[in-house]
C-alpha cells in the first residue's frame, strides 16, 4: 500500500487568510450599512501599465503567425529578457552578474519554495520570525525540520531569528550556526529594510561559516533611501555565497501574469560542485518556461516608457505607505515599515494582541488589516497594514483611525 509523504502532517493550519475572510463577511452581513475598507490585502490593485498591455498585444498577434509563432522557450528564459534583467537590474547598479546566470520563472513564491530541493535533507535553515510563511513551510515539507513544537510554537530544528522593534527588524547572527538563511529585505509582513553595511555583515558570516544566503528581493522597487542595497550582489562577496529571488508582481504588478527570476552566480559553489548546475538541471527537469507572451511583457518592463511608467504605479503605493505611516504616527501609534516597503508595521496599542486589535479595528473603523501573529511568534501584537488599497480608501481609513 502506498505512503503519504508525512511530513505534509507536520504543517500547521495556515487559517491566517480564512480567518480574516470569515470575520470579515460576518461583520459586513452584520452591519450591510457599513464600508468596510481592506488594507489587509498583500495583492496589487492598479491594472497593468500600458507599455505591458501594448507588448502582451503584440506577443500575441506574433503568436498567431507561422513565422512569429513560439514553441517551448529555452531553459533558463529567453536572451532578451534575460539581458534586459542583467542590464537593468545588476550591471547599471554595479554588480557583475551575467545573462546566463538568470533563470526565469512564474514567480517568486514557486522559486523560493523550490530552491530548497538542490540542497541535502540534514541542512539547518534559519528563517526570520515574523516571516513569508513559504520559507518555513516548503523545507517542512522537505523533511528538513522536526515537529511543531506546541508549546514553544514553532518547528524543532528550525533555527527562529527574531525581528522585533529592539533590533529594527534585522537579525542578528544566531548563535548556532545555520547551513541555509532565509533573509528577505525589504521585508514582509514587517516593511523593515537593511543598510548595505548591514548585509554585508551577513554576506561575510556566510561566507565565513559555509552558509548559503537565499535573498528575497519582491520589494526593491519600493526602497526610497540611499544606503539600502536593491540585490545582495551589491555586497562584496555575495556571488559565493548568495542566491537572488525576484518577482515582476510588486514593481510591475504580474500577480496575475507570473513572471519572477532567481540569479544562481556560478561561483556560488559547494565542494566544487556549482549550485548554478543544480538549479540548471532542476529547471531543464521540471519546468517548461514562463509563456513568451508574458516574458515579452517582463521585457516592456525595462523599455523607457515601462520604466517611466511603472515608476508612477510604485510612487502611488509609496505615497499610500507614507501617508498611512505619517498619520498613525501622529495619532500616536508605535509604527514601522513603510519607507522603503509597501507595508506599515505597527504595534496594537494598550497591550491588545494581534487579533484583539483586528476586531477592535473592524468593529469600531471598518477597516481590515492582517495580524501579525498570523507570521509568526515574534509578530505577536504586531499588526500590518498594506499600502495596496486606492489612495481614497488609504486616506479615509486614516480618517476613522483617527477618531478611535
Ligand atoms: C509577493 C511576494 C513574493 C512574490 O511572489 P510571486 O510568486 O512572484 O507573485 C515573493 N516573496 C515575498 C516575500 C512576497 O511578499
Amino acid at each position: 500500500m502506498y505512503k503519504i509523504n508525512e511530513d505534509y502532517l507536520k504543517l500547521q493550519g495556515s487559517y491566517l487568510f480564512s480567518t480574516i475572510a470569515k470575520k470579515v463577511n460576518a461583520f459586513a452581513q452584520e452591519n450591510p450599512d457599513k464600508k468596510v475598507i481592506r488594507l489587509g490585502i498583500g495583492d496589487v490593485t492598479k491594472p497593468l501599465a500600458p507599455a505591458i498591455i501594448s507588448a502582451l498585444h503584440n506577443a500575441v498577434d506574433e503568436m498567431g503567425n507561422a513565422e512569429t509563432f513560439h514553441g517551448y522557450a529555452p531553459d533558463l528564459g529567453y536572451e532578451f529578457l534575460r539581458n534586459a534583467i542583467a542590464k537593468n537590474d545588476y550591471q547599471d547598479r554595479g554588480c557583475k552578474i551575467e545573462p546566463d546566470e538568470i533563470f526565469v520563472s512564474d514567480g517568486a513564491k514557486s522559486d523560493s519554495g523550490n530552491i530548497q530541493e538542490i540542497f541535502a535533507k540534514d541542512n539547518v535553515v534559519a528563517i526570520c520570525d515574523p516571516v513569508y510563511p513559504v520559507y518555513l513551510d516548503t523545507n517542512v515539507m522537505a523533511g528538513r525540520t522536526g515537529a511543531f513544537d506546541e508549546a514553544a510554537q514553532n518547528y524543532k530544528g528550525v533555527i527562529y531569528m527574531p525581528c522585533r522593534a529592539e533590533n529594527d527588524f534585522v537579525p542578528e547572527m544566531p548563535k548556532e550556526n545555520p547551513d541555509i538563511i532565509y533573509l528577505c529585505f525589504p521585508n514582509n509582513p514587517t516593511g523593515a529594510a537593511i543598510t548595505k553595511e548591514q548585509l554585508q555583515v551577513w554576506v561575510d558570516y556566510a561566507n565565513k561559516i559555509g552558509a548559503v544566503i537565499i535573498y528575497d528581493a519582491a520589494y526593491e522597487a519600493y526602497i526610497t533611501e540611499e544606503n539600502v542595497p536593491h540585490s545582495i550582489y551589491e555586497c562584496e562577496g555575495a556571488r559565493t555565497c548568495a542566491i537572488e529571488l525576484h518577482s515582476f508582481s510588486k514593481n510591475a504588478g504580474f500577480t496575475g501574469l507570473r513572471l519572477g527570476y532567481t540569479v544562481v552566480p556560478k561561483d556560488l559553489k559547494c565542494n566544487g560542485v556549482m549550485l548554478h548546475s543544480l538549479w540548471a538541471r532542476r529547471h531543464g527537469t521540471k519546468y517548461n518556461g514562463a509563456p513568451y507572451i508574458v516574458q515579452k511583457a517582463g521585457e516592456a518592463v525595462y523599455s523607457e516608457e515601462g520604466k517611466k511608467q511603472l515608476k508612477e504605479q510604485v510612487a502611488y503605493y509609496q505615497k499610500n505607505a507614507r501617508y498611512i505611516f505619517d498619520h498613525l504616527k501622529s495619532y500616536g501609534y508605535e509604527v514601522y515599515g513603510g519607507v522603503n516597503a509597501p507595508y506599515i508595521w505597527l504595534k496594537a496599542p494598550n497591550n491588545m494582541t494581534s487579533w484583539e486589535f483586528f476586531d477592535y479595528l473592524l468593529e469600531k473603523a471598518n477597516v481590515v488589516g492582517t495580524p501579525g501573529s498570523g507570521f509568526g511568534k515574534c509578530g505577536e501584537t504586531y499588526f500590518r497594514l498594506t499600502a495596496f488599497g486606492s489612495y481614497e480608501n488609504t486616506v479615509e481609513a486614516m480618517e476613522r483611525i483617527k477618531t478611535l
